[in-house]
């Protein structure tokens, strides 16, 4: 299927072309021509998928055959500084050739420039929703003219505490408009969302709730908390780790480790949520431009960053939330390329491993051989058991002496 299938018009079908875009991603197959009938749609779709130009595409279409003033029309709601750049670029790539314009708002850097473009005129918003309400609070945003909302990576807005802010302002926008939500997950908290904000609104999914993209070729490492760091080393010296992303669970182990990297001759940045955007916008370009080949993130900063040709995950620390497990190796894999994700798991870990396996309903495979195997015996998780990708079945083996006693005595 092509994008000429999809109902868009020649402006929209240029922009694409000029995008590179050969072939629709599945959410924008399905999602696309029912945005443009003027529905409500729910889009269960990950990370990676496609799912802004889902959105972008048909809104631009809609709004452009609309004449007139310029009352903002279109508001986005995504949850970070990151997602929310990276959603207006979008929009901005798309409408280069039409007379609409697009800004974000966000917090962590100054409001005069996103003030200065507000009294110019906008046609899309997007925001997040924190300055977004103090903009509006300010006067500077209204509201009352929305046709299309978008609320973005719902499920994640809910668990970074938004759900308040953005009920406060869905309840500024107009009764009759077209609501779209995306989300990889669909919890209960979002369902009752939707339900709440949707009128009768068809239901898409890009790939079926919580299963990982085929394409991830995905394993396990287990070792000791204090071995992680060396088997990281271990890993970022082949050549093949051209681009990679680890994630730890906290800030303050996303900076150790990028420092502790960055004196083993590895350049590596840490992004997250204390850092200025300034800093954030950095540390992002270097890794884009591939001057520095590790992006060390947590899940919070890591929502929405859209980097192409990451070329593994690496899931330092295992995530508590199963669910941020599929978004962390959504990262790699995307728009159908194929991608690597290794996760470390310690012996506290375990438990994190038998929550992701039940959650993605397949065991992810086991790498036996590699220098800091842990020595402990633990519980293996219920569902488990393939094999490894070099063919060798799950062993738990001994540390190799050549590598006792050189143990760090600190975790990373
Ligand atoms: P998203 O899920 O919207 O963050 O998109 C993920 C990445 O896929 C972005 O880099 C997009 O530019 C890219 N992308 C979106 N649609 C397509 C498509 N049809 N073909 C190739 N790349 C795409």
């Amino acid at each position: 299927m092509s994008f000429h299938n999809l109902e868009l018009n020649s402006a929209m079908l240029g922009a694409v072309e000029r995008a590179g875009y050969t072939e629709p991603t599945p959410i924008q197959k399905r999602a696309i021509p029912h945005i443009l009938k003027g529905r409500d749609l729910i889009g269960c779709a990950q990370t990676g998928s496609g799912k802004t130009a889902a959105f972008a595409l048909p809104i631009l279409q809609m709004l452009d055959s609309i004449p007139g003033r310029r009352p903002i029309r279109a508001l986005v709601l995504a949850p970070t500084r990151e997602l929310a750049a990276q959603i207006d670029e979008e929009f901005g790539k798309f409408s280069r050739d039409s007379s609409l314009r697009n800004a974000a708002i966000y917090g962590g850097v100054s409001q005069q420039p996103q003030v200065a473009a507000l009294k110019r005129g906008v046609d899309i918003l997007v925001a997040t929703p924190g300055r977004l309400l103090d903009l509006m609070n300010q006067q500077f945003v209204h509201l009352n003219q929305i046709e299309f909302f978008v609320l973005d990576e719902a499920d994640r807005m809910l668990d970074m505490g938004f759900i308040h802010d953005v009920k406060r302002v869905i309840k500024r926008l107009p009764e009759v408009r077209q609501t779209m939500l995306f989300s990889a997950t669909m919890p209960p908290e979002v369902q009752e969302l939707s339900r709440s904000i949707l009128m009768d609104p068809v239901k898409v999914e890009a790939n079926p709730q919580a299963t990982t993209v085929e394409s991830i070729a995905q394993s396990i490492y287990f070792v000791e908390s204090g071995d992680k760091r060396a088997l990281l080393k271990h890993i970022l010296r082949d050549p093949a780790s051209e681009r990679v992303l680890v994630f730890t669970r906290t800030k303050h182990r996303a900076n150790n480790l990028a420092k502790q990297l960055n004196r083993a001759r590895i350049p590596a940045e840490a992004i997250h949520g204390n850092k200025s955007q300034t800093a954030r916008t950095r540390a992002l370009a270097q890794f884009k431009s591939g001057r520095t080949a590790v992006l060390v993130a947590t899940d919070i900063a890591a929502r929405g960053l859209d980097i192409d040709a990451v070329t593994h995950v690496i899931n330092f620390d295992l995530p508590n939330i199963p669910e941020s497990y599929v978004h962390r190796i959504g990262r790699t894999a995307r728009a159908g390329a194929s991608g690597i994700a290794y996760s470390f798991c310690d012996v506290t870990e375990r438990k994190y491993l038998h929550d992701i396996e039940a959650l993605i309903r397949k065991p992810i495979a086991v790498v036996s051989e590699h220098p800091y195997v842990s020595a402990i015996e633990a519980p293996v998780p219920a569902a488990t058991a393939s094999a490894p990708p070099n063919g060798k079945g799950r062993r738990r083996r001994r540390r190799p002496r050549r590598f006792r006693g050189r143990r760090q005595t600190h975790s990373a």
